[in-house]
């Protein structure tokens, strides 16, 4: 079925999340305050917009209350990235998955309410782990 997810943050993570959502036929808003990250999204997404994710007036003229679905793909602010959670719970967004640089970052994410937090520098490092150590079977 057919989502419609808003991804706020175009930086590695976030792009490539909006990119594969729109490939797979998702509806994307994707939004980050730099033009640049914008314009380079702007084909791999249903609308890429310019706006500042913790100004809770612009998210709502974006119409972000209609969306399902959010990934807070805001790393390093600390700050915007917990606001802009925050903003979209109280917004009515049911699903807000947020990515997170530490384990500091997540506890504060859920305390917000963020529905999902990710740690992609961490979970991929368990991943390939898992993955070397499954090889070993493969070789011997
Ligand atoms: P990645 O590790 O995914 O490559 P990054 O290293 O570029 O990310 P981050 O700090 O995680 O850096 O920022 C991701 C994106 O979020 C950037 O493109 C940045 O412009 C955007 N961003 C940061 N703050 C805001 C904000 N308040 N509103 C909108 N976009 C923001």
């Amino acid at each position: 079925m057919k989502k419609q997810v808003v991804v706020i943050g175009l930086g590695r993570f976030g792009s490539s999340v909006c990119q594969e959502l729109y490939k797979m036929g998702h509806e994307v808003l994707a939004i980050d305050s730099n033009m640049e990250r914008v314009d380079a999204n702007r084909d791999h997404s249903s609308h890429a917009v310019i706006a500042n994710a913790t100004d809770e007036s612009e998210l709502k003229a974006l119409g972000v209350r209609n969306f399902d679905n959010a990934i807070v793909a805001i790393g390093d602010d600390l700050q915007a990235s917990v606001l802009c959670t925050l903003m979209l719970k109280e917004i009515g967004v049911s699903k807000v998955w947020v990515k997170a640089r530490d384990l500091q970052h997540q506890k504060i994410l859920e305390k917000v309410g963020a529905d999902r937090v990710i740690q992609p520098e961490y979970e991929m490092g368990v991943r390939v782990a898992h993955h070397m150590d499954s090889e070993k079977i493969i070789d011997y």
